[in-house]
């Protein structure tokens, strides 16, 4: 009975299919937004499991919503266009391994588009791939014998070499697409050369923005990406074009780069600000009736870090090379800045002690307009600096020693603990 429903269901969807072929080349089946029809689906599958159809190259028109099966070959064959007509490819079967924060977020612009996605992950996520129309494997053997045409890595960078060892690389198609989206690029490249088969195309690729900052869409937002091996002039590179034009069609800047020169990039800019955001979420900031637009901004900045796992922060700082460089300048730029205004306050602060110079507005410059000295019984232990104990680990707060003649100010502080410490630390 019910073998008999779905070879009538498959009937209908390879009847629609060629309906589609002669009707419109360029026109879309699926409707933008909409999920495939699963029965369809499974049929379209199996035909290209099975080799029946031929992916063809990809031209200028939109891949989204052109999921047209124009030609029917063999899978294994040299994609090439025949004609100058518009030549469409069906929809990709994307396996997403690792299906956190991430990979959800990015499997709806995958669904979006009309393809098809298959899941796995540590945790289950059946009751959520259920809801949005995805195939969910409790496994990744379960996955990997579903032959995805790309297979992306989306967990995490610290699990990433475990999760890419387990994979069973013997039951995927031996040209299939590894992608990986990892916000360091180094490492999974090399990884992947290292073990994946070497018919196995590798594209390396990082959307640079997540969950939050792509929450209104992905326009304008940069897409890096290396290929760093695909076959030329085949099926794989045409299936390569088509998996990156995903994210053109969705406005995303596309930017072609090296592993390498991702990371430098991304170590000066995205690890710089995760690691202010890290640093601010330690200060716990609070909206006030009186912002400014530039404190919104960190405030932002703050709640958009902490939105992330700490792994995926210390993966940034573990799996890039050029992390550590990146700490040890903003250490010094901190440190510098400390410099500068501590700097200055001393230069005020010994002129006030040892040079007598009376600071404006206060009672003794009011009261000795005409001289530059206050008189002794007016004397007071500076009273704009913080305490002594607040200021202990921070070495830039460390004051200069005292000249000798300037005894009697030195047993001044000795006297006020609490006050600011005239004496180095
Ligand atoms: P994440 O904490 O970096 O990774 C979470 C994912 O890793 C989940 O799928 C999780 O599986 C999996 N995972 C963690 N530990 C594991 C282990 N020991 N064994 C197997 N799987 C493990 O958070 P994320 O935001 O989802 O990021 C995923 C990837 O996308 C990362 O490589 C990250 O660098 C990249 N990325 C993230 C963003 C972003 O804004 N979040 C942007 C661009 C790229 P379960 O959920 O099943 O536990």
């Amino acid at each position: 009975m019910a073998s008999a429903a779905a070879a009538g269901a498959a009937a209908a969807a390879a009847s629609s299919l060629l309906t589609c072929h002669y009707k419109a080349q360029t026109q879309a089946i699926l409707p933008h937004n909409s999920a495939p029809n699963s029965t369809s689906t499974a049929f379209t599958n199996s035909c290209i499991r099975s080799g029946k159809f031929k992916k063809v190259k990809l031209q200028s028109v939109p891949v989204k919503r052109t999921h047209i099966l124009n030609q029917l070959c063999s899978s294994s064959d040299p994609c090439v266009g025949s004609d100058s007509t518009t030549i469409e490819s069906p929809p990709l079967r994307i396996g997403i391994i690792g299906f956190g924060n991430f990979g959800q977020f990015i499997s709806k612009a995958f669904k979006r588009q009309g393809h098809i996605v298959l899941a796995t992950s540590r945790s289950d996520y059946s009751d959520y791939c259920q809801h949005h129309g995805i195939e969910f494997y409790s496994n990744i053997d379960a996955l990997c014998e579903e032959q995805p045409d790309v297979i992306v890595v989306c967990s995490s960078i610290l699990s990433t070499e475990t999760v890419v060892r387990g994979i069973p690389m013997h039951k995927l198609r031996s040209d299939t697409i590894f992608a990986d989206v990892l916000s360091v690029k180094q490492f999974p490249r090399n990884l992947f050369l290292e073990v994946l088969p070497p018919g196995f195309g590798l594209v390396c690729t990082h959307p640079m923005f997540g969950p939050e900052s792509g929450k209104h869409g992905w326009a304008g937002l940069p897409f890096v990406h290396d290929k760093v091996r695909i076959a030329k002039d085949t099926v794989q590179e045409q299936r390569c074009a088509q998996f990156l034009s995903i994210f053109e069609q969705e406005g995303c800047t596309m930017v072609e780069m090296s592993c390498e020169e991702h990371d430098r990039h991304a170590a000066g800019s995205q690890f710089i600000t995760h690691t202010i955001g890290r640093i601010l979420s330690h200060l716990n900031l609070e909206s006030t009736p009186i912002n400014t637009k530039g404190y919104e901004t960190l405030l932002q900045l703050t709640e958009n870090t902490v939105s992330d796992s700490f792994d995926l922060y210390y993966g940034l700082f573990m799996y890039n090379v050029n992390a550590t460089e990146q700490i040890e300048n903003l250490d010094r730029a901190f440190e510098t800045v400390k410099q500068k205004l501590f700097g200055r306050l001393h230069d005020i602060l010994r002129k006030q002690i040892v040079e007598r110079v009376p600071l404006q507005g206060t009672s003794s410059s009011a009261s000795s307009s005409s001289s530059t000295k206050a008189p002794r019984d007016q004397k007071q232990t500076p009273y704009f600096l913080p305490s002594s104990q607040k200021m202990k680990d921070l070495s830039s707060f460390a004051m200069p020693p005292l000249p000798r003649e300037n005894k009697e100010d030195v047993n001044l502080a000795a006297s006020h603990p609490n006050e600011t410490s005239l004496v180095p630390r």
